[in-house]
């Protein structure tokens, strides 16, 4: 595996960052997670304009362009033979002091690793997954605007690691006014009464690509849909839940905390959008 890595493609073994970035050392850094479908760069400059907005955010500046980034990637793909698979592109603080100041790192790194993607098996988007509820709450915008991807997450991995301790597939995370944020890698909608219902930005959500393409397709298909909190209650009372992500794409939940959602296989709407979304795929990426 070649991995590209500030303006080379290295041998695996040989892509090593110091010790002394601050992405190891303090999870400071900002990460994208990608996909290709065949040889296409799904919503491309949707990741490059979230990067640089969270780069942005934590006054990190990103050493290579968008456009030298976006050639990069294709690179890193032909160098590994991928026509379809997952790209992780990142950019590291870079080496600094034992101290936190980001104004004594030097430039960091930008990386991309481009792989194949485990995926949920195919029955999943029949039978839907099952959630739980975190205990653990989502970051609030006050603390590290959760809008932000930084390789700081392990906020979302203690949630993760509820769900894998209850055998879920997935957690929901509440923002600290016990509002539905979103899943710990995933956002949420739910469809009550023909509408669709998903958290605002403003509920504490890592506004997602998938969820951003999933919402304009409601808006063609004619679904209706809000941007409004959701509680607890009317998650669990929902018709349907279901999770959109990068890895994901559009996945139905039936199980939250163990009850049942809907009929407990994936609904109309959410099998609706799922079709709609891997059209989009195509007619964006061909195949
Ligand atoms: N929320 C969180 C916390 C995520 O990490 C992700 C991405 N894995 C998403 C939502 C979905 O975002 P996207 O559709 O851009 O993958």
């Amino acid at each position: 595996m070649k991995v590209w890595m500030n303006g080379e493609l290295v041998d695996k073994q040989d892509a090593k960052i110091s010790v002394f970035d601050h992405c190891l050392l303090y999870g400071d850094g900002v990460f994208e997670g990608i996909r290709i479908y065949n040889d296409t760069i799904f919503q491309c400059a949707a990741h490059m304009d979230r990067l640089l907005a969270s780069a942005e955010a934590i006054r990190l500046e990103v050493p290579f362009s968008r456009e030298q980034i976006t050639d990069a990637m294709y690179q890193t793909l032909r160098a590994n033979g991928l026509s379809d698979g997952y790209i992780r592109l990142l950019v590291t603080r870079g080496p600094g002091t034992l101290g936190l100041d980001l104004d004594k790192c030097s430039a960091g790194a930008v990386i991309i690793i481009a792989d194949t993607i485990a995926l949920y098996p195919g029955e999943m988007y029949e039978n839907g997954l099952e959630v739980i509820i975190a205990e653990r709450r989502r970051i609030s915008a006050d603390m590290l605007p959760p809008a932000v991807k930084s390789c700081n997450y392990l906020n979302n991995i203690l949630a993760k690691a509820e769900a894998t301790d209850a055998r879920a597939g997935e957690a929901i995370m509440l923002n600290a006014e016990g509002q539905v944020a979103e899943a710990s890698g995933d956002n949420v909608f739910l469809v009550k009464g023909g509408t669709v219902f998903t958290p605002p930005p403003g509920a504490g959500i890592l506004i997602g690509v998938t969820r951003r393409v999933v919402v304009g397709l409601c808006g063609k298909l004619g679904i209706p849909l809000e941007e409004q909190p959701i509680s607890v209650a009317e998650l669990r009372s929902a018709e349907e839940v279901f999770l959109t992500g990068t890895a994901a794409e559009v996945i139905a939940v039936t199980k939250v905390d163990g009850q049942s959602i809907g009929s407990g296989k994936a609904g109309p709407v959410t099998r609706k959008l799922l079709e709609a979304f891997r059209r989009f795929i195509r007619d964006e990426c061909g195949g």
